[in-house]
């Protein structure tokens, strides 16, 4: 069985194409037209996605050594994401369906982050369910419980910003790019954790809360540079170590929390922060320190990639949940 899998959620192009559960290709173009925004622009995003969809499946197809008349279905994400982005890939898949005449498969978004973990991949184990999936991301944050492929529930998550958001709008105060997740986490590595101390929010239960993080490093940058003008400059990477150990301590402490409440050890994480070195060795050393087993996605399947999509497609395959051509993108798809 041969799927396509299309993304265009929101600023990266992707397809990939996948052979009974392993990847033959993963194509992802990238936009770089809103870093000079320093946040991605809804309209730019859906007219990079209208130039590059094309090319982009094209390749993925080629690279696969496959020709379009073999593929089995065609899977893309519904939703959630921007609309105007999610919009090209919706009638791009609709469209190619319709042509070659195979099956349409919508795909949500975040149960793609999910469910990367079941491609076949040399040296990467798949959670057995029960499991707690921490998907952690540019627009989300939370911690859900999977009791199957198709049966799983969210038992918590950010009321307020998500931890991709909390690193991107730091970096902003910091003056660094945009996305700023990536370099905090390479100066983090240079910093001292425990340099400066950012105070932890309270939020009762399974829930998370980033905004106050962002606040409180605003109102300390702010303090500091005007005793010091250069305070960022002399200071940026244990600025990043610390707002770094801040982040990942929050996370840590909600999977205790989680662990405890429904007795499941078995932890994955997904989402472009799971690229994150510290949450990485942060969830290898609770496997000692609280008796967990960890499942780390490999570093392509981390941020926004269609590979999660078909994937995720594959597994409806087989159970034969399929999309009609009347299916319409749904930008606040919930899981
Ligand atoms: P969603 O999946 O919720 O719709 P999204 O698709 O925009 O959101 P992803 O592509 O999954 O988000 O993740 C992008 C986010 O991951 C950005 O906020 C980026 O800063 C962050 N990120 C990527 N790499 C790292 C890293 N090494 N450390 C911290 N954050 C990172
Ligand atoms: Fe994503």
């Amino acid at each position: 069985i041969y799927i396509l899998g299309i993304e265009s959620s929101c600023d990266d192009t992707a397809a990939s194409v996948i052979h009974n559960g392993r990847i033959l290709s993963n194509v992802v173009a990238s936009q770089k037209i809103h870093e000079e925004y320093g946040g991605v622009v809804p309209e730019l995003a859906s007219r990079a996605h209208q130039q590059n969809i094309i090319p982009v499946v094209h390749q993925a197809i080629k690279k696969a050594g496959i020709s379009k008349n073999q593929l089995s279905a065609v899977a893309f994400t519904k939703g959630p994401g921007l609309m105007g982005s999610l919009l090209v890939g919706t009638s791009f898949a609709k469209s190619l369906s319709y042509g070659l005449n195979i099956p349409l498969i919508d795909v949500n978004h975040m149960q793609g982050h999910i469910l990367a973990h079941f491609i076949d991949e040399d040296g990467f184990d798949k959670p057995p369910f029960p499991f707690l999936a921490m998907t952690i991301s540019g627009g989300h944050t939370q911690i859900v419980r999977v009791d199957d492929y198709f049966d799983m529930k969210v038992i918590g998550e950010t009321i307020d910003d998500a931890v991709g958001e909390a690193y991107d709008k730091s970096g902003k105060i910091l003056g660094l790019g945009y996305p700023a997740g990536p370099e905090i986490d390479k100066r983090a590595q240079l910093g001292n954790p425990k340099a400066f101390k950012f105070t932890k929010p309270k939020v009762d239960g399974l829930n998370f809360s980033f905004s106050g993080l962002k606040t409180a490093i605003l109102y300390f940058v702010q303090r500091e540079t005007k005793a010091n003008p250069n305070f960022v400059e002399e200071h940026l990477n244990d600025i990043c170590a610390s707002i770094q150990y801040t982040i990942i301590g929050i996370l840590i402490d909600k999977l205790k929390l989680a662990t405890k409440q429904t007795g499941i050890k078995h932890i994955a994480i997904g989402g472009g922060v799971s690229a994150n070195s510290g949450i990485r060795k942060a969830l290898k050393d609770g496997e000692q320190k609280f008796g967990w087993t960890t499942y780390i996605p490999k570093f392509e399947f981390t941020t926004d990639n269609a590979a999660m999509i078909a994937i995720v497609g594959y597994l409806k395959f087989l159970e034969g949940d399929f999309a009609n051509q009347d299916v319409s993108a749904s930008a606040r798809l919930k899981i």
